[in-house]
Order: C-alpha cells, then structure tokens, then sequence
C-alpha cells in the first residue's frame, strides 16, 4: 500500500467516524520532537500551539518518555481506592509551590473546575452555617473560558459555548476583568466564591493585572468568599511563575491546573488551601481515572526537568527579547497587527482581522499556532523552545505579514 493511499484513507476515515464537533484545520500529524511536528507527508512544522500549551516540555522529551515508559512497566492504574507513592509525591511538590493545602488529582481542565465549583457548594454551605441551597452564587467575569462540562459552560458566558446546550446552572454572574468596582457591585450575601483565570485564554489573552488580582484578594477576604483561580491554561511555568498569579503577589484560595502539568499526559488538579480543604471529606467527590501511577509519572516528569533544567528562569530570561521582536512587527504592519498582549510564553498577537486565515497562513508557512477570541493569533511555544526556535516563529510571521 503506498503511503498516498494510506494519507488518503486516514483523512476519509477521520471524516466518515469522528464527531464533527471541531472546525479541523486539513493536517494530520504522525510524529513530534521538541518544538516540531511532522504530518504524514513528511511536511515539518514549528509547533507554537503546544498541544493548546500542554506540552510543556516540547514534544518526547527523553526524561519524560523514559518516565511514563518505566511507569507503564510498573503500575498503571489501581483506582484511587488505594494510596500510590507518586500521587503523593506529586501531592506535595504541589503544595510546595502553592502553599499549605492540599491536592486532588482529575484528567482534564474541565473536571479540575467542577472540583472547584462543587468546592464553592461546599464552602457555601460552612458559610451560611450548614442550611444547603442558600449560599451558591459564583462570580466570574466576562470573556471568561472554564471548559465544556454543566459546570464550566455555566462559568462561560459566550453565546458559542452555551448555545444548545441551556438551561445552565444557576447562581452565575460576571463583572468585567480588571473593573474590581464591578465585581463588587455583584456581591450579595449568598456569594460563595469569585473564579476567575488569571490569564484568560480562549477569550483573547487577557491578563488579569496584579491590581485586579490583589483587589480580588481583598474583596473575597472581606466578604469570607474563596478566591478560585483557573491556571488550567497559564499555570505550571508557562507566564515563567510556576502559577500567572505569582506575578500578583496573592494567594487564592483554591487553583485548577490541567494543561501543561502532565506535559501530553492527562491529567488535572486542584490545590486547595488550609482550611478549606477540609471540606472535602470521605465519599464527597471522587474520580476513577485522576491521578493514576502513569499520569503521575508524567507530571513528576515535568516537574523534575522544569527544575533540573531551569526552564521558569529560561523563560523569564528569553521572554523580553523574543516580545521585542514580535513587538516589532505590530510598528511594521500597523494596519495588519494591532498589538501584542500576554506575559512570558502566552502571548497573543492581535490582528485587525478575524485571526481564523492568518492561523490558515502561518500554517501553510510552517508554523502551527492556535487562535483565541475572534481576531488574536495565539503563540504558545513549549517552556524549553532554543532562542533559534522563538526567531523563526517571529520570521514565519513576518514572511506571511509580507503576503
Ligand atoms: C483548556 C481550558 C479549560 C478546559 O480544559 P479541558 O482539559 O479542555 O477540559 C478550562 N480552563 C481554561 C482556562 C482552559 O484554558
């Protein structure tokens, strides 16, 4: 069988059986190593969307591939029936960044927000001293991405995520990002939490500004609300803070993470902070899949060579430059590229035009990089990209801003 006839069956085959459920660029990809992707034509991309920035360390790191190899020959799954040494290792290196708490591992960004939401139910509950069902209102903001489930869909307020998909649960509200004042208008006395992403993601790259974040503090501090933040996409070193909110100086009370910590695997957590964290008690929430030996492995995996090899000072250290030269192509292409927005290595380039054919020409030019809110071009290279691999993402964008 020639290989055209096998690209022309796994393309037909794709489209006759998966769910139609995704606007799918016409590419499909067989193999990776660091920042690179392959398709099956043997065509080589900089790869910029990061898996949507879950491979954080790039592409079959070594050290992460020998850990899940060796974890796969070990212990995969025993259910969470049962302790395993890694997910308390995992545990602990966790709090270590966060704080005192503690952690709950899931498989997805999604299910570390419902942990989050169903936290708030709790701590709801403790607030209005034991009566359920009073105290459960959560306020979010605008622009905001929390996932696909009831939960987070009702923590989402865009039309194109909601859609067909109402009634959605109750108790929701959002202020505008960066206008405390009007977060504050919408606190009344059955407020149970303020969850917000410190970054937001999908909705544009929006950062939450350490202004913001401190009065968030305050407010959820003077009202014995839990301050949630969803680091699902901007945790675990990507801003080049282990957590975006390090960059604030304040301390949540309860943080998602999913993305980048299994570095490809899945795998979601939730930290919570002492006392809260108490809420949760025997038969409360569960999972059957979260936090498996293997998913551990890989997470630890990311851990270990964040440190061994220094990537959040890596990234902190590359950043300036590499914003500079991307800087410089919104004063080149003023009437194409309106501005840059982001920190470290989430950064979003905003165009004057719906972002959907720049992303189609980045990648006919060799590049893959992810849209986000309408006219933002994403660009989310993995924590260890070389300084010759942030170049060409700025030279592929400026062939394709040449036209
Ligand atoms: C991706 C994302 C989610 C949802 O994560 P899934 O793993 O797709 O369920 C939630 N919050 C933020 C900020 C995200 O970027």
């Amino acid at each position: 069988m020639s290989s055209e006839i096998t690209r022309l069956n796994t393309a037909d085959l794709y489209d006759a059986h998966v769910l139609n459920n995704y606007g799918r660029a016409p590419l499909t990809l067989v193999r990776g190593q660091g920042a690179r992707v392959w398709d099956d034509e043997g065509k080589s991309f900089l790869d910029f969307t990061s898996g949507i920035a879950v491979s954080a360390l790039g592409h079959c790191h070594p050290r992460w591939v020998k850990a899940v190899q060796h974890q796969a020959g070990e212990l995969i799954h025993a259910s969470n029936l049962f302790r395993n040494p890694l997910q308390g290792e995992l545990a602990r290196r966790l709090v270590e960044r966060a704080g005192p708490g503690r952690v709950f591992f899931c498989n997805s960004g999604a299910e570390a927000n419902e942990g989050l939401l169903k936290l708030a139910r709790l701590h709801g509950i403790r607030k209005a001293g034991g009566v359920e069902g009073k105290c459960f209102k959560v306020i979010g903001a605008e622009n905001a991405f929390h996932g696909r489930t009831f939960g987070g869909m009702s923590a989402t307020p865009q039309e194109k995520i909601q859609k067909g998909f109402r009634p959605m649960l109750e108790g929701f509200s959002f202020g505008k990002l960066n206008d405390l004042q009007s977060f504050a208008d919408l606190i009344d006395d059955d407020t149970a939490a303020i969850f917000v992403e410190t970054i937001q993601g999908e909705g544009g790259i929006n950062p939450a500004t350490p202004e913001f974040l401190r009065g968030l503090r305050k407010l959820c501090s003077e009202h014995n609300l839990l301050l949630m933040l969803d680091e699902v996409q901007c945790g675990v070193g990507r801003t080049g803070a282990f957590f975006a909110f390090e960059h604030a100086d304040v301390r949540p009370d309860a943080i998602g993470m999913a993305k980048g910590l299994g570095g490809g695997f899945p795998i979601g957590a939730i930290w919570i902070a002492e006392p809260s964290a108490e809420l949760f008690q025997p038969g409360s929430h569960g999972t059957t899949f979260g936090g498996t030996p293997l998913a551990c492995s890989a997470a630890l995996a990311v851990l270990d060579v964040l440190e061994d090899e220094d990537l959040l000072a890596r990234v902190q250290e590359l950043t300036p430059v590499w914003h500079q030269k991307l800087n410089a192509l919104v004063t080149e292409f003023p009437d194409k590229v309106i501005g840059l927005k982001g920190l470290g290595y989430m950064v979003g380039l905003v165009m004057a035009e719906d972002a959907m054919g720049w992303v189609a020409k980045l990648r006919t030019a060799g590049m893959l990089a992810p849209p986000a809110g309408g006219n933002v071009v994403r660009l989310l290279p993995p924590l260890n990209a070389t300084i010759g691999e942030l170049d060409e993402s700025v030279e592929i964008f400026r062939r394709v801003l040449q036209g």
